[in-house]
């Protein structure tokens, strides 16, 4: 039987989408200063991804639990309400959002006087022969999966890719009992010894990736090294992985490879507001408000400058969105973004990286389309048109990226819904049900 979901409404002063440390800070902040605050979030709990809750069982390795649960307490104590299992999908006009809830199939339209985007970054995949082989990971998209539950203690585990994220998530695989077996980091080592350097200023910082690598210090980590090849064993799985210094090229034997090329913005809503992108990322004044006047933007989808500039940017957003003043945090937002511009040009992906996909790789994986038939194309949206590239379930978000640094091809347009949604969800705008 088919049952039509019913939207509801709700409205709130300030609608933070996102509930990330940026999101977090930023609804907490809105909330203190007699806002009533709203926050939208397609996971199952607060957090984002470096505050990801994981399982109960799982809680002696969540080194951040402890920082996460105070930062939500004090956010659920200021009067914040918080939808998750809610995906925004659309902004029909400048004052009304639509989200789909999958838990009933409802779709809330979500009116605000003030909107925070605070929607975080993913990772970055790059093509290369055998990475669509059962046992290749995202190098985050394990460390999600381990904090869930996902078993991987005695399994021997390659980390490779490129950014700081790589160290994090060997650290942690090594925790819940995998054996990482090697670090391959494309960035060549004296990018990363020019980057350390500059950390000397941030020890903060310097601590937390001299911490990681003592939990792993056993293990290799290569600079200047890349995946070539994952390589299936019996039964089709992971046997090795093909690792190339541009020199010589060698194998490692694992079961898994966990594997990510830094982090790319997720823009797509800011996008469909019609709010300026500065190259990848969504451009903001001081106070975070964007080209379109009370809207403002907070933590990755403005730079990549981790969880400091993640909570200092919320903050701003918060206040800026509550008419307060901004200025005592200043500072803070200025460090991170001086970090994520180090970061930047630390972990700028090598020249290398656009020719390891074969011309039967996979490049887009919903649709199976094969890294030959993107060749001759001469954009996106031809590539799109002709071979069906990117129209799959992620819409583009992993074989997009994938195609910019591949072909150089721009994504220049973003539609609604943003997200796949349900048909029966969509259509489900004639009745509306007052509950806020
Ligand atoms: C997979 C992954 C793992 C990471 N792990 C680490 C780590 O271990 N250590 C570390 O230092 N850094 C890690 N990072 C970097 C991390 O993103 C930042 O340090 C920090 O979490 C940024 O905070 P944020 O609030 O900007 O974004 P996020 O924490 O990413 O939060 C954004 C939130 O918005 C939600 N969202 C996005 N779009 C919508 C929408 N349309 N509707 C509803 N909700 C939406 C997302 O699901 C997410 O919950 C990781 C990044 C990724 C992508």
């Amino acid at each position: 039987m088919f049952i039509k979901p019913q939207p509801l409404t709700q409205i709130a002063d300030v609608v933070v989408v996102g509930a990330g440390p940026a999101g977090i800070a930023a609804a907490t902040a809105a909330s203190r200063c007699g806002r009533s605050v709203l926050v939208i979030d397609d996971n199952p709990a607060p957090g984002g991804q470096i505050w990801r809750q994981g399982l109960p069982s799982q809680r002696k390795f969540d080194a951040d639990g402890v920082t996460r649960d105070r930062a939500v307490e004090q956010m659920l104590a200021a009067g914040v309400r918080v939808a998750s299992g809610c995906r925004v999908i659309d902004a029909p006009d400048r004052a009304t959002l639509r989200a789909y809830r999958e838990e009933d199939g409802a779709v809330l339209h979500v009116l605000y006087g003030k909107l925070i985007l605070a929607t975080g970054a993913r990772e970055r995949f790059l093509p290369f022969p055998g990475w669509t082989l059962p046992g290749v990971f995202g190098a985050g998209g394990l460390q999600a999966l381990v904090k869930g539950g996902y078993e991987v203690a005695g399994k021997r585990v390659v980390v490779a890719g490129t950014g700081p994220l790589l160290l994090a998530v060997a650290a942690h695989l090594h925790d819940y009992g995998a054996k990482v077996v090697a670090m391959a980091e494309q960035a060549p080592a004296w990018k990363l010894a020019a980057f350390s350097a500059t950390m000397l200023t941030n020890p903060s910082k310097l601590m937390q990736g001299a911490g990681y690598r003592g939990r792993v210090i056993g293990t290799p980590y290569q600079a200047g090294t890349w995946p070539m090849a994952a390589i299936a064993g019996e039964g089709g799985l992971l046997r090795a992985v093909k690792l190339s210094n541009g020199k010589k090229t060698w194998e490692v034997a694992c079961d898994m490879l966990a594997c990510g090329f830094h982090l790319v913005p997720n823009t797509e809503l800011a996008a469909l507001l019609g709010c300026e992108l500065r190259g990848d990322f969504v451009k903001v004044d001081a106070n975070q408000q964007t080209s379109q006047q009370g809207i403002y933007c907070a933590g990755e989808p403005t730079g990549i400058g981790g969880l400091d500039a993640a909570l200092a940017e919320g903050e701003i957003a918060g206040l800026a969105a509550a008419g307060q003043p901004t200025t005592h945090l200043q500072k803070r937002a200025e460090a991170g973004r001086k970090f994520a511009a180090g970061l930047e040009r630390t972990f700028a992906l090598r020249p290398e990286l656009r020719t390891l996909a074969a011309p039967d790789t996979v490049f887009c994986r919903c649709e199976d389309v094969q890294t030959a038939s993107l060749a001759g194309h001469h954009s996106w949206t031809e590539a799109k048109l002709q071979t069906r590239c990117g129209m799959g379930p992620c819409q583009g978000r992993i074989c997009g990226p994938a195609a910019e640094v591949v072909f150089g091809w721009k994504n220049a347009s973003v539609r609604q819904p943003i997200f796949p949604t349900p048909v029966g969800a969509l259509c489900s705008n004639d009745s509306i049900e007052e509950n806020a």
